[in-house]
């Protein structure tokens, strides 16, 4: 079977445990590959090289850079078929999913900023004729960057970009629950020529390699995705060692429907918004509220249209609906329907373990959950489930309606349903949210802040707001008189 390697210092190599965590293709319940179990002296060997490649790679022109980055970003176009299918395989994702949005969007990222910092220019302030300052927007030195599972590729290359761009050495963490195709990345860098020791990258658990790069001294930036718990211990750790922070977390999100909507495109959204990638995309829709004209018209539909979504076997056309990553999540998500059931909710459908037959029998598949009958402040509708289960819930007030949304320790996406122009950007204005669609969901422009309020993090990823964390400003004041 496959042994997965570290990338450290331009090479792939095994860690220094020698020791190995079992990675398991989630759509066949079996274990398929190994990951490197890498500690501390894994993470300060990549920050040893990091460290070193720093002054030249930070002093390397940007024209140069972006060079070797937009290789990157076509060598990843060239090999889209595989990566998608290693995506797939690691994280149980449909493989039309993996080919049409994760991989062309992990190519995206390193074509983005690749060009993007041909472009990035900082201020300069006159202070009429008595000085000139200017701001001189410097990377930081070795950046850590610490990825999720449910986007692998996409959330890693998503941070990295960005660092090696603005001409910082980065040491990486994937998920180890799906650590494939940042594997595979690797290998890619390495044919891009990427100097050694400008992205590292160490497999293994949190605890061990993330928090190792966390603590670690000469890691002065940690841009993290993932949970709002971890977040908040990443956070304890970095603070007080005065680290640059910047925390993509948990999500509960309101898909808010009026009943003035266009019908079709909603509910053909809203299935999308739903049950995308399982329910596992932190801006999925999970609290949906529809205005009450219109609750048992879309209850009904939305109903018979997510029961004829395929669920199964992820490299077939036919599935709409793959594995959800490991066992222990899909069991979370079951404890989350119970409760819903115990607080009072109506299962409409879904609800349990998807039967799928032969080779695939043993992966771990939910069928889409419809659940109703729910208030808006129970523990099933503030906490985020992060699978393929949606509550559904009337209202009759728009003011009814932004308390319920707002009502979570969560403020990450959210979307709108109304023909309504003026309502839509009183909605707009007033959701405690990072991300606000009105009409749409997941529509992207690489060039706009993306980012969370509240529990749902700190800071802003996407455009030149991800170069403003990955560089440090300096004012130099000159006096002219
Ligand atoms: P986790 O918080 O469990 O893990 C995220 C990453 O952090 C993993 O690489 C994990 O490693 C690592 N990690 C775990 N413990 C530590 C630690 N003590 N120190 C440093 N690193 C650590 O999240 P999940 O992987 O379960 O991802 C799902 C979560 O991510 C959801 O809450 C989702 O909402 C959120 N998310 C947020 C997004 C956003 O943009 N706001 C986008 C996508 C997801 P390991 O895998 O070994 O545990």
């Amino acid at each position: 079977m496959q042994k997965i390697k570290n990338y450290i210092n331009g090479e792939l190599k095994e860690s220094i445990s020698l020791q190995y965590i079992d990675n398991i293709d989630p759509s066949r319940g079996k274990v398929y590959s190994f990951i490197p179990d890498s500690d501390e002296r894994d993470v300060e060997l990549a920050v040893a090289a990091a460290k070193a490649a720093f002054p030249e790679w930070s002093l390397t022109p940007k024209e140069k850079r972006s060079k070797i980055i937009l290789k990157i970003a076509a060598l990843i176009e060239e090999n889209l078929e595989a990566l998608a299918q290693a995506e797939s395989i690691d994280n149980g994702k449909t493989l039309a999913l993996a080919k049409t949005v994760d991989i062309p969007r992990a190519a995206s990222n390193f074509h983005f900023y690749g060009t993007a910092i041909l472009h990035y220019a900082a201020h300069a302030h006159s202070m009429e004729d008595t000085a000139i300052n200017y701001t001189l927007r410097q990377p930081v030195g070795v950046a850590g960057c610490i990825s999720p599972w449910n986007l692998p590729l996409y959330l890693f290359t998503w941070k990295i970009a960005p660092a090696l761009a603005a001409g910082n050495c980065v040491v990486a963490k994937p998920s180890e629950v799906t650590p494939m195709t940042a594997y595979l990345l690797s290998e890619l860098c390495i044919k891009a020529g990427l100097p050694k020791g400008v992205l590292n990258i160490v497999h293994g658990y949190g605890h061990k390699v993330g928090n190792a790069i966390v603590a670690h001294k000469d890691v002065p930036l940690i841009s993290f995705t993932g949970g709002t718990k971890t977040g908040a211990h990443i956070a304890g750790v970095a603070a007080p060692m005065f680290k640059k922070l910047s925390l993509e977390l948990g999500g509960k999100n309101p898909n808010i429907i009026f009943a003035d909507c266009d019908y079709e495109k909603m509910l053909s959204t809203t299935i999308h918004s739903s049950f995308s990638n399982q329910g596992q995309i932190c801006l999925c829709g999970s609290r949906i509220f529809i205005e009450r004209p219109i609750y048992e018209k879309f209850k009904n539909d939305f109903v018979e249209r997510t029961k004829k979504l395929e669920v199964g076997n992820p490299f077939d056309e036919k599935s709409k609906v793959g594995a959800v990553v490991s066992k222990p999540h899909m069991e979370k998500i079951l404890t989350y329907v119970d409760l819903a059931k115990q607080e009072g909710g109506t299962v409409l459908c879904g609800g349990k373990r998807a039967t799928i037959t032969g080779e695939f029998s043993e992966g771990y598949y939910l069928e889409p959950t419809i659940i109703e009958g729910l208030a808006y402040d129970c523990r099933t509708n503030q906490e985020e489930i992060f699978g393929p289960v949606v509550t559904i819930m009337p209202f009759d007030k728009e003011e009814e309606v932004l308390m319920y949304a707002n009502s979570t320790i969560y403020g990450l996406a959210s979307s709108v349903w109304t023909q309504d122009i003026t309502k839509a950007h009183r909605i707009a204005q007033n959701i405690h949210a990072g991300i606000v669609w009105i009409n749409c969901w997941l529509l992207r422009d690489l060039r706009t802040p993306f980012g969370g309020v509240k529990s749902s993090g700190v800071g802003r990823e996407g455009g030149f707001e991800a170069f403003d964390f990955f560089t440090e400003p300096k004012n130099v004041c000159i006096k002219i008189k």
